[in-house]
């Protein structure tokens, strides 16, 4: 129980199953076959029962990939939920779906279940790309599911992609934003491709066998895809994020606000009260655990007024010094007004009224710019 006492709106289901294992991931997921999947549900919603959450902005179901689960164990997830959560003031429910997993039965059960945003694991609209990378599904589905939680009444779709795969060209991204542009979707997501440890890309990198694009046609990517996606009407609301008006995700703007949520499920991660938390992880660890949480880190203001920073310059609006200054009592311009006045100089951060923001070059560089904030121990 994280007693909190002043409680979060925003909670976040981690469903760590997969039917395939894409080669880039580490996330917190398992193949399904042989898992302990109905008893990972009692679990989960014994978890969510034991808090005692009142009202909810947002909630958003993840993964792995929610949409693993056959239909029952999906209605039995989300009518749980329903259940065990005051879901009245629910602005935005959103539930991740892999394309090659998503049937009529499944899209039924979300309709029920009051879900109104999916988010379309997509990657790529190249079917030879979505072999290379490790997923089942096909363009096909793409454009078949999109169609037909269409027909079910879902208007709010977003899509995930990644670009600078291995073996991508310029041409591939263009035609994947074709794709994009043509579907007309609200909102959609793409990440450059991020070579994480344990996964088979990084084997493969280490091997020497995986031919990454050269980082300046990373940026041309990225470049392309900012250029386009604005001139077709999105706004370019986060370094990875593209929106029609009002179709920005609420959950994600809350990570980005910096507020605190709760974080279910094995290896699921939560912030309450200033406390960072970890859940137990592998799922039998998580099962076998009574109290659910493995770490607890209590946020130094040092810490807290860092990530602040951190996640409020990853949107276009940035972050507001005077706010800042209030919520912490420190004054912004004594703190970092020397660290602001470099990155303005490098062409990396701008400046209007009580705001400040990355360049498009920040964006495209943004580790260096979070770096810089970073303050020494004195
Ligand atoms: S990318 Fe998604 S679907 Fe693929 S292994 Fe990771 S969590 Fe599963």
């Amino acid at each position: 129980m994280k007693k909190a006492p002043y409680q979060p709106t925003s909670a976040y289901v981690h469903i760590p199953f997969c039917t395939q294992i894409c080669y880039y991931c580490d996330f917190a997921k398992v193949y399904i076959k042989n898992q302990p999947v109905d008893a990972y549900i009692t679990a989960l919603l014994a978890e969510v029962a034991a808090e005692n959450i009142r009202e909810l902005n947002t909630l958003y179901i993840g993964g792995g990939t929610p949409t693993a689960l056959s239909a029952e164990q999906l209605d039995r997830l989300l009518s749980g939920l329903t259940q065990h959560l005051d879901l009245s003031k629910l602005q935005e429910f959103t539930v991740e779906a892999n394309p090659g997993d998503l049937s009529d039965e499944k899209i039924a059960v979300l309709k029920k279940n009051q879900v109104n945003r999916v988010s379309l694991g997509v990657q790529t609209f190249n079917d030879k790309l979505l072999k290379k990378i490790g997923r089942s599904h096909s363009a096909q589905d793409v454009f078949d599911n999109v169609a037909k939680l269409r027909a079910a009444g879902f208007n709010n779709i977003t899509i995930d992609l990644i670009y600078a795969l291995p073996g991508q060209t310029m041409a591939d991204v263009k035609q994947d934003i074709k794709h994009i542009l043509s579907l007309n979707l609200p909102h959609v997501a793409l990440y450059s491709l991020i070579l994480e440890n344990h996964t088979i890309f990084m084997n493969k990198m280490r091997r020497g066998r995986l031919d990454l694009p050269s980082e300046d046609t990373d940026f041309e990517m990225y470049n392309y895809i900012i250029d386009s996606l604005e001139a077709a009407g999105y706004d370019h609301y986060e370094i990875s994020n593209f929106g029609k008006t009002g179709y920005e995700s609420a959950h994600n703007l809350m990570y980005w606000d910096n507020a605190e949520y709760y974080g279910f499920g094995a290896g699921a991660s939560g912030y309450v009260n200033g406390v960072r938390y970890k859940n137990h992880v592998p799922i039998h660890h998580y099962l076998e655990h009574a109290d659910k949480q493995a770490v607890e880190e209590k946020l130094t203001q040092k810490e807290q007024m860092a990530e602040e920073l951190f996640l409020g310059l990853r949107k276009k609006s940035g972050v507001n010094t005077k706010q800042f200054s209030e919520k912490f009592n420190q004054d912004f311009e004594v703190i970092y007004g020397q660290i602001v006045a470099n990155l303005i100089e490098k062409q990396l951060l701008e400046q209007s009224g009580d705001y400040i923001f990355m360049t498009r070059q920040g964006l495209m560089l943004g580790n260096s710019v979070f770096e810089a904030f970073i303050l020494d121990d004195e």
